[in-house]
């Protein structure tokens, strides 16, 4: 077998990479290891409406629509968000895989499920992967291999690429609900709930929330208690059940000679909300372009495909720094400093600035524009310093 692009994962990452690199005229295979693409789900399905379009699937894919979020501070109190228009949607993510899958196949894009990648190696100019498909060794030649093999990456560490930065641990369950469910998600912050992250309760489309949470320490023992906590029934109720990881701070380079990583294998997710979704696919569409241009013109060199790298950070890598640094200073909070937070925020004024100008995908903008109008002195002590790492750190 012989490609000039081959992906390696047919996550959301790995499929719009390998739809950007055949609609620019490459002969592309996808691999997936998995007998069904799309499974096991290991994610909460909310992306914003921006992100969503960024999937390029039909607008039929069904979702459910999200205006807004409960903020629930350690003491209880609520700070209610309220975007006024749809601001994200909840889908399926065994749904948006596979339709994401199929729009890669449309474009050209050859596919084989339950096939495992297992090696790589350089000959000339070429990489030869090693895979088992159904079962069976196979050997792939390619110009380039494109690693959105996700967290735990192995093209990313056969090539000789770094790991992510951190890794957080998450665990979550769908569960039903007999109760009416909002357009609203619920966030829980605190060092009860999920320290080092926060907890989340999300409606979906059916009669079902997803109950879950990141965390530093021992996400699937907080699980239990929290689905306890927020589910509606007495009787356990539970649909399907999810432990992950979201990887956090990309390395230093994410290509190598004839190999570039993309999505969560490498680190491309906010590290504010740990979505990976929007980032993944910007960064894909790069590249596969890049992947399918460095094979087109026969040099994919570590420097040609440099030009990924080089790209994807000047779109997005600004935005994933500052994120890093603003989770790190939130994380230095105390409760009582986030009740506080919270208790400040709850104003009106201050309410329509977060709903005019939040936004899932670019969290420092609603900081910057907190930090510049708001006159409470605490609140600013608090913020300012999240503002100031950022800066600081991104800009050197
Ligand atoms: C609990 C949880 C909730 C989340 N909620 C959200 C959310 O609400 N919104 C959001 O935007 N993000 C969310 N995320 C993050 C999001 O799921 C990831 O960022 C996203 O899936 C990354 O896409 P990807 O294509 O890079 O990797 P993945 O989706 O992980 O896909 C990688 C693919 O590669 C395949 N693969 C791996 N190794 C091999 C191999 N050796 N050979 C062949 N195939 C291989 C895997 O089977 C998989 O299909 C969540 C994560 C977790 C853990």
């Amino acid at each position: 077998m012989e490609y000039d692009v081959v992906v390696v994962g047919a996550g959301p990452a790995g499929s719009m990479a390998a739809k950007y690199a055949a609609k620019a005229g490459a002969h592309v295979l996808m691999i997936e290891e998995h007998a069904t693409i799309g499974q096991p789900v290991q994610c909460a399905g909310l992306i914003s409406t921006r992100a969503f379009e960024g999937c390029e699937v039909p607008e039929t894919l069904s979702r459910r629509a999200i205006r807004g979020a409960n903020i629930h501070a350690p003491d209880g109190r609520v700070l209610t968000v309220d975007g006024k228009r749809t601001m994200a949607y909840v889908v399926d993510r065994g749904e948006l895989d596979r339709a994401m899958a199929l729009e890669a196949l449309k474009s050209g894009v050859a596919s084989l499920v339950k096939t495992r990648f297992s090696s790589l190696r350089r000959q000339g100019s070429d990489v030869i992967i090693a895979a088992l498909s159904q079962g069976e060794p196979i050997e792939i030649r390619t110009r380039v291999v494109i690693g959105a093999d996700g967290l735990q990456s192995s093209v990313g560490r056969l090539a000789g690429l770094e790991r992510v930065q951190t890794v957080f641990t998450c665990a979550q369950a769908e569960v039903y609900t007999n109760g009416a469910l909002s357009d609203f998600v619920d966030l829980y912050l605190g060092h009860e709930v999920a320290p080092g992250f926060f907890a989340w309760a999300i409606p979906t489309r059916w009669d079902t929330v997803r109950i879950g949470l990141c965390s530093t320490e021992r996400s699937l023992d907080r699980l239990g208690p929290l689905i306890e906590r927020l589910s509606s029934r007495s009787a356990p109720s539970l649909l399907h059940f999810a432990v992950g990881g979201i990887p956090l701070g990309p390395p230093p380079c994410t290509v190598a000679a004839g190999t570039l990583i993309v999505g969560d294998a490498a680190g491309q997710v906010k590290p504010t909300s740990g979505g990976g979704i929007y980032p993944g696919t910007l960064c894909a569409k790069i590249a596969g372009t890049v992947a399918a241009e460095a094979a087109a013109h026969g040099n994919t060199s570590k420097d040609a495909l440099m030009e990924y790298d080089t790209r994807w950070r000047s779109e997005i890598g600004r935005e994933l720094e500052t994120g890093l640094r603003i989770r790190e200073g939130f994380n230095k909070l105390s409760d009582d400093d986030l009740n506080y937070m919270i208790r400040a925020l709850d104003d009106e004024r201050t309410l329509d600035i977060i709903s005019k100008y939040g936004d899932m995908d670019h969290p420092s903008i609603v900081l910057r524009k907190l930090l510049l109008s708001t006159k409470a002195p605490r609140l600013l002590k608090l913020i300012r310093p999240l503002i100031k790492l950022a800066v600081v750190k991104s800009g050197s």
